[in-house]
Order: structure tokens, then sequence, then C-alpha cells
């Protein structure tokens, strides 16, 4: 356990900090030796992650293999990943898939809203293509098994070097490096020089609890509609999301962008997924 000490600061550093990780959006991983990893636990706030709690311990090498022919639906498939844990606290993150398949030591995800003024604009993919060349873009699509899949067939044909900073759009940011304290860096920088790039305003929450009303219509990201539908508009996690998801949706309007909103379909897709149902009940808890 003495190996996580220095994944678990990171980690709860990475979580503490609002403008890039919203109640318990996000997630982290380490792999630890050939087989297993630690992956941050569903609904757990990655700010109170701890040595003692907030993670499982998974055979990534399982979940690998596993994705090569996946089950057929969603609850399926995070029944089939739950399987693969060895220890821990709770259910692994939804998002364990894709922590499996990057072939780096560690790996960060989280919902940066600088970043989200671009992605979740239409015009943010040729601007990030032009900031990060080297990038990875993956298009809208659903967390859990799509993501995952996605990446899957990604990472099959890149180079393992050049997996590095993957871009999520209407959803957030990954980076995977071997080293700890690069794969941070590179997740922070990215949310800065984004900032910067645009000249926007500092993310402060207080100041984004007068939400636009178009946003209890439209969703700019997956956890948007979890948080709507938990019909508490008093917990964190809708706040922090509503927060954020304002926030992203002033800037789009106000850098000249233009907004990206969820589609319909993806939306239903969204709300009949076993896995997000799960973790809105533990947060409700
Ligand atoms: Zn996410």
């Amino acid at each position: 356990m003495n190996d996580l000490k220095e994944f678990v600061e990171i980690s709860s550093k990475l979580g503490s900090d609002l403008s890039l990780v919203q109640a318990g959006g996000g997630n982290t991983s380490q792999k630890i030796d050939s087989k297993l990893m630690a992956v941050k636990s569903s609904g757990t706030f990655l700010r109170n992650i701890s040595l003692e709690k907030g993670f499982c311990i998974l055979n990534y090498e399982d979940v690998k293999n596993y994705h090569d022919m996946p089950a057929e639906t969603e609850s399926m498939y995070s029944r089939d990943i739950n399987q693969f844990v060895k220890s821990g606290n709770g259910r692994p993150s939804m998002e364990s898939g894709f922590h499996a398949i990057i072939p780096k030591k560690f790996v960060l995800h989280s919902h940066p809203v600088y970043l989200n003024v671009l992605l979740c604009s239409q015009e943010g993919e040729s601007i990030l293509n032009t900031l990060y060349p080297d990038s990875v873009f993956i298009e809208t699509i659903a967390p859990g098994m799509k993501l995952s899949m996605k990446i899957k067939l990604i990472v099959d044909k890149m180079n393992e070097d050049d997996i590095c900073t993957l871009f999520l759009q209407n959803h957030g940011l990954i980076t995977a490096s071997n080293n700890l304290i690069n794969c941070y860096e590179m997740h922070k920088n990215v949310a800065k020089n984004v900032k910067k790039e645009l000249s926007l305003p500092k993310f402060i929450f207080e100041n984004n609890q007068d939400i636009d009303p178009i946003l209890f219509e439209k969703n700019l990201f997956p956890d948007q509609i979890v948080f709507y539908d938990s019909g508490d508009r008093d917990s964190d996690g809708f706040k922090e999301n509503f927060a954020a998801a304002n926030y992203i949706f002033a800037q789009i309007n106000g850098s000249g962008l233009t907004p990206l909103f969820l589609e319909s379909q993806l939306i239903d897709y969204i709300r009949s997924m076993d896995s997000e149902k799960y973790r809105l009940n533990l947060e409700q808890k």
C-alpha cells in the first residue's frame, strides 16, 4: 500500500480543485505491477480518497482482455467489470475500462471547466487540434463501456509513447504517463493553457449559483443529466456540476463560440445506464 501513497496524495489534490473535479466526477488509477491496478471507487469523491478508502484493486490484465469481447449491454458490462475486483471499497469507477486499457502506469481523468469551454463548443475540436497537435480527440460518446471501447480501438492502433493527452468532447480530459508528477503537471497545464488562450476568468463556485435556465433543458456533459435527474438541488453533486455548466456555458458565449449540446439519443442512453444510477444512489446516502 505504501506504493500508493503518492498516488493517493495527487488524486486528492486533483479532486480538491473544483475547476478540475466537481463532486464525484473524475477518476484516477495506478498500475501497481504487471497485473494489479488501483482505481477510484464509483461514487467516491476524489478529494476524499485516502490510503484506507476510496479505491478498488483490480486485475487490469483481465479487464483489458475482457474488452476483446465485452458484454452487449451496459449493465452486464459493469457487472462483469466488478468481477475483476480483488480488494478495496465498493464498486470500481465506471471508467475502469479505459484506465486498464491505456498502457501507462498512471492515468488521471477530470472535467476541467476551462478545457470544457472548448470541448463543449462546436469550434473546440479544431482549436484543440491546433493547440495540441499530438493529442487524441474523441468525439462525443457515452461514458462507461462505449467510451472504453472507443479508447481501446484508438490505443490498439497507436504507439504507446504517443498516448499522453486525450480530449473527450462534451466530457473532459485524460492524461497518462509512467511518471505521476508528469501526469499531474500535464493535466493542470492543459487547463491552465486553455484558460490563458481564451482569456477566461477564474472559475469561482459561489459566482455560478444563478444557473442559466437553458441548462435545465439542454446538457453540455453527461454528469449534468445525472444530477438534474436526481432532483436534489442541495446536493454537492448538483451544485458543483451546475456551477460548472453555468460557467462553461457563459464562457462559450462570452468567447464567441457555439455551444455543442448533447443529442437526445445520447441523453436517453445515459439515462438508461445502470452504473450512473448506482453512482447517484451512493451520493444520495
Ligand atoms: Zn468523466
